[in-house]
């Protein structure tokens, strides 16, 4: 999972720029990078770490230009991020510089298909094959004054050639003026916006709180199927390249996105909240009762209030969230592991003590956080500890961007559907774990998404050769 700004204006754009990019900060945290264009030349900075280390204020200076891209990263291949693997990415003959937010799933076989042109992939970064592929076809079609038109084919032969879930912008010379070009996958898997400033400039970006930041109202999600050229104080050109149907990832409202940012179908709170409320008519219809309704914190918390208020029952705050932590090292033993838990996650005894408690959660990977949260909680002697998950069991691996483990790893994958929750019930010491159900979820999203790590339907094929590459080169 990644995330990305594009920008351009009719005055400098860095500070901005890293300003949008830090309302996405949560999409990535590994690297981060900016690039900018000055007639047709590009400043770049890129490092590892968070957006302060990787472009650090004293950088700015540097990077002059009325346009630019910042990225985010957060790598869904390759072991570990170098610095070579942070976007954007350039290219000189023509100059493009680009940043996506994605997963290719035929990278093997989009880089053999560059080979034979003789053009080699350096990282293990899947910006770079969609680069080289648009800049390949750019070239096929003439060595430089690019025209919106051939913009449209090279985008054409991005989507034969290159498989999978992305969302991209670049700047390019098009039609004689610099440009920022944007598209999604023809199903636009991975979400993007954009928005006019009030002075003309344009942004595109990942997650509209990046345009927010800037008082930029969104004028729409990026366009599926279609391709976008975006100029200071000009309106937006979309061309079409093929027909698209959108199916956005609907794991993006459940977890990953911000609970302000606004996507195809609404604000994600509105969503979750949703969510929550359908997952309570199926809850009661079980037979269960609660005296509290908790949130594990931060994710959940909507659907949490919308469960206490469909169920009549109080929501209370029931942990105190450190976000002074940063990142979890792997605990050689069970007790350091403990404490790590709780050192980031405090529960408040008198919330739990004798209460029936009914405690919300989006969703389950591995399920070993949420077994060490029911032993803990279990010391705060609640009268009875129930577990409800705002989305389905995740049974499928996901190979469109979002870090997920093999399917031997996903714990509701290991039994039937059907066993999932008495399974799990056992193995977290619960009185129950409920998900919300796959028709209760298609009820919330009305439309069709991206759901496949729920119900196995893929939206884009992924052959079993390319699922196991995946795999293989998936973090663990
Ligand atoms: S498989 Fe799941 S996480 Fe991946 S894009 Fe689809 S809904 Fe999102």
């Amino acid at each position: 999972m990644c995330g990305f700004v594009g920008l351009i204006a009719e005055r400098p754009v860095a500070t901005d720029l890293v300003i949008a990019l830090q309302a996405i900060q949560h999409r990535g945290q590994d690297a981060a990078g900016l690039g900018t264009w000055e007639d047709g030349r590009v400043h770049m900075r890129k490092g590892l770490g968070m957006i302060s280390e990787a472009v650090p204020p004293s950088s700015l200076p540097g990077l002059s230009g009325h346009a630019g891209i910042a990225h985010v990263r957060y790598p869904t291949a390759g072991a570990e991020s170098t610095q070579e693997d942070a976007q954007p990415f350039r290219t000189r003959s023509p100059g493009i510089l680009l940043a996506h937010n994605g997963n290719v799933t035929n990278v093997p076989e989009v880089t053999e298909g560059l080979k034979e042109q003789g053009i080699v992939v350096l990282s293990s970064c899947d910006a770079e094959p969609i680069l080289l592929v648009f800049a390949a076809e750019l070239r096929q079609r003439r060595s430089g004054g690019h025209t919106a038109a051939d913009v449209v084919e090279a985008v054409r032969g991005v989507y034969r050639r290159v498989k999978g879930a992305y969302s991209v912008v670049a700047m390019v010379e098009v039609d004689g003026s610099p440009t920022l070009v944007a598209f999604r996958d023809p199903h636009g898997i991975r979400p993007g916006v954009y928005g006019q400033r009030a002075d003309g400039a344009w942004m595109a970006a990942s997650e509209s709180v990046a345009l927010d930041v800037h008082d930029i109202p969104k004028t729409d999600d990026l366009p599926v199927g279609d391709v976008l050229f975006l100029r200071p104080g000009q309106g937006a050109l979309q061309l079409p390249v093929t027909s698209g149907t959108p199916r956005p990832c609907i794991f993006e409202r459940i977890y990953f996105a911000r609970p302000d940012s606004v996507m195809e179908d609404g604000r994600v709170n509105r969503l979750r909240w949703l969510m929550g409320r359908q997952l309570a008519q199926e809850w009661r219809a079980k037979g269960f009762e609660a005296d509290v309704v908790v949130a594990v914190p931060d994710t959940s918390r909507p659907a949490a209030m919308a469960m206490a208020d469909e169920l009549g029952v109080r929501h209370r705050e029931g942990f105190i969230k450190n976000r002074y932590t940063g990142r979890t090292f792997i605990m050689p033993d069970q007790a350091s592991r403990d404490a790590a838990l709780r050192l980031k996650l405090n529960p408040i005894r008198e919330i739990f003590e004798g209460q029936r408690v009914l405690l919300v959660d989006d969703s389950i990977v591995r399920g070993s956080t949420m077994r060490r949260i029911v032993q803990m909680l279990r010391r705060m002697e609640p009268a009875a500890l129930h577990v409800a998950i705002f989305s389905p069991a995740v049974r499928h691996p996901c190979f469109y961007g979002i870090d997920m483990p093999s399917p031997d790893e996903l714990v509701a994958a290991q039994v039937p559907p059907d066993e999932v929750e008495a399974m799990l019930t056992k193995r977290f010491g619960a009185d129950s774990v409920s998900f919300l159900s796959l028709d209760g979820l298609a009820r919330v999203t009305g439309g069709p998404v991206c759901a496949a790590c729920f119900d196995g339907q893929y939206v884009v094929p992924v052959s079993v050769r390319e699922r196991a590459a995946i795999l293989s080169d998936r973090r663990t």
